[in-house]
C-alpha cells in the first residue's frame, strides 16, 4: 500500500517551519531488475502517463520507464505547452477531448500542481474561406459535444487588444475559440506522472539507454541496454523524435521523420496576453507565462535533423509573423531559444497502437501537438498494452492505415511530413 504523504499547503508550512528537512524523494532510483512484465522505452510524458495509467487503471505494476537521459528533458519540458482539442475529424477530436478531460483532473488526481490553465486559445483567421474553414472545425466540434465559439473582429478585438485588426497585408476576420484550452506547466507534468508512477511501485531507470530490441519466433523478448539485457513480455516505445531509430532496433521501418521545432523566450514583462494566440496568415503563436515570458513558436525547419538547435531563416519567419500580428512584440528582447526533435507522420495525426511485432506497441508521431495529448495518450496506450487491443477512442490511430490508405490528415497538406 502506498504510504507516501501527500502534497498539501498544509505539508508547505509544516515543512517552512522546520527547515524543508521533510520532504522525501519524488520517486526513487531503483537498479533495473533481471525482467518486467511491460518495459516501456522513453521517460517523457507519454512513456510516464502509460506508466502510470498501466498501474493505476490495470493493476500492472511490474514496469520499468527505461529513460536514456533524465526524465522530463525531452520534448516533455521543451514545448511551448499549449493544451487544446479543437481538431476538425473526429478521430481526433475525440481523442483529444478525453486527453483535456484527464487534464481537467490531473492535479488532483496526482496530487501535483501541473499549472493547468484554462486561459482559452484562439486562432485567428484573415479571409472569408478561412472563416468557412474555421467555422466548419468549429461545428464539427460542437456537434460532438466540445465547447468551441466564432468571435467576430469585434470578439478578438475584445479578447486580444494587441492583436492589430487593421494589418494592411493580413486584416484580421474573427478568430475560432476554445476556451477550455490553455497552457500547463510542461516539466512538471513529467514529474507529476514520474512521482504517480512510482507510487504505483513503477521503476523510474533513469540513465539506462536502449540499445536494442531482442526478438524470438516473432515475439519480443527483452532489450538490450547500457546497463544489460532486461527481460519483458511487452515492450512499448514511446521516444517521441526517436521513433524511427529506436523501432529499427526491432526491424520496423515507421512512416515517421524526424524535424526540428523552435521555442522562444522573452524577457519578463508585464501582462499583456491572456491566452493563447495564433496566426492564421503563416503559423505563429504565442501565450505569456506566469513569470511574464512570452513563449512562442512557428514552423518546423523543415529538414530532417537530429540537432536541438534551430536554423536562423525559421527564427527571421517567426518573428516577421509575430510582429504581423502583434506589433508591440517589435520592441521585446528575446532572452532564450532552443529546439526540439519532433517526430512528424505521414498524415500529421499519431499513431497509438499494435505493431506485425508481437508483444510490441508504438506510441509516436506526435508531430508538434504531442504535449496536450500525454493524458489521453497515456491512458489510451496503457489500454491498449493490458489488453492487447486499442481503446475506440486510438483504434483509428493505428500504424496499419498507412499500409489500408486510411489517413487522418487534418490539415489537407498530403504525405509529406514536412508539410503538416
Ligand atoms: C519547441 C516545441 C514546442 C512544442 N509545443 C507544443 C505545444 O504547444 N503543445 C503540444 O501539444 N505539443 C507541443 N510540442 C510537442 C510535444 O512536446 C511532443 O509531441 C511531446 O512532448 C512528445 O512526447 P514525449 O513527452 O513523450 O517526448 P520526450 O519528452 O521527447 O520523451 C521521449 C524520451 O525518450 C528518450 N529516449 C529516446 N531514445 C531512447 C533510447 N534509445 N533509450 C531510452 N530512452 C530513449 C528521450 O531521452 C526522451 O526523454 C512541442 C514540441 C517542441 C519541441
Amino acid at each position: 500500500m502506498d504510504t507516501t504523504p501527500r502534497y498539501s499547503g498544509l505539508r508547505i508550512f509544516r515543512e517552512a517551519l522546520r527547515g524543508h528537512q521533510g520532504w522525501e524523494r519524488a520517486w526513487r532510483d531503483p537498479a533495473p531488475k533481471a525482467s518486467y512484465d511491460v518495459v516501456i522505452i522513453g521517460g517523457g510524458g507519454h512513456g510516464l502517463a502509460s506508466a502510470y495509467y498501466l498501474a493505476r487503471d490495470h493493476g500492472i505494476a511490474n514496469v520499468a520507464v527505461i529513460e536514456k537521459s533524465a526524465i522530463g528533458l525531452g520534448n516533455v519540458g521543451r514545448n511551448t505547452t499549449i493544451v487544446r482539442s479543437n481538431y476538425l475529424y473526429p478521430e481526433n477530436h475525440h481523442f483529444y477531448e478525453k486527453s483535456l478531460q484527464l487534464w481537467e483532473g490531473l492535479e488532483q488526481d496526482l496530487n501535483f500542481n501541473v499549472m493547468m490553465s484554462q486561459r482559452g486559445v484562439l486562432n485567428l483567421f484573415h479571409s472569408d474561406s478561412q472563416r468557412d474553414a474555421a467555422a466548419r472545425r468549429g461545428n464539427a466540434m460542437r456537434l460532438s459535444g466540445i465547447d468551441a465559439e466564432l468571435l467576430d473582429r469585434h470578439g478578438v478585438a475584445r479578447y486580444a487588444p494587441l492583436v492589430d485588426m487593421d494589418n494592411a497585408r493580413f486584416p484580421v476576420y474573427g478568430g475560432l475559440l476554445q476556451n477550455r484550452g490553455g497552457t500547463a506547466r510542461h516539466d512538471a507534468v513529467a514529474w507529476g506522472f514520474a512521482r504517480g508512477a512510482d507510487r504505483h511501485g513503477v521503476d523510474i531507470i533513469q540513465h539506462c539507454e536502449v540499445t536494442g530490441i531482442r526478438r524470438e519466433g516473432g515475439r519480443v523478448t527483452g532489450v538490450e541496454t547500457s546497463r544489460g539485457f532486461i527481460s519483458a513480455r511487452k515492450i512499448a516505445i514511446a521516444v517521441a523524435g526517436h521513433s524511427s531509430h529506436v523501432a529499427a532496433m526491432a526491424g520496423l521501418r515507421l512512416p515517421i521523420e524526424s524535424h526540428k521545432l523552435q521555442a522562444f523566450v522573452s524577457e519578463g514583462l508585464k501582462p499583456m496576453i491572456d491566452g493563447v494566440i495564433t496566426f492564421g496568415a503563416g503559423h505563429f503563436y504565442i501565450s505569456q507565462s506566469d513569470k511574464g515570458g512570452l513563449v512562442f513558436g512557428g514552423d518546423i525547419d523543415r529538414y530532417n535533423s537530429y540537432a536541438r538547435r534551430g536554423s536562423l531563416p525559421i527564427v527571421e519567419d517567426v518573428m516577421s509573423e509575430g510582429i504581423a500580428m502583434v506589433p508591440a512584440l517589435s520592441r521585446v528582447r528575446v532572452l532564450r531559444q532552443w529546439a526540439g526533435i519532433m517526430d512528424m507522420s505521414m498524415d500529421g495525426s499519431p499513431i497509438i497502437g499494435k505493431t506485425p511485432v508481437g508483444g510490441l506497441y508504438l506510441n509516436g508521431g506526435w508531430c508538434y501537438g504531442g504535449f496536450k495529448a500525454i493524458p489521453g495518450s497515456g491512458w489510451c496506450f496503457a489500454y491498449t498494452i493490458a489488453k492487447d487491443e486499442p481503446h475506440p477512442l486510438n483504434a483509428a490511430l493505428s500504424l496499419d492505415r498507412f499500409r489500408d490508405g486510411r489517413m487522418i490528415d487534418e490539415k489537407g497538406a498530403g504525405p509529406a511530413p514536412w508539410a503538416h
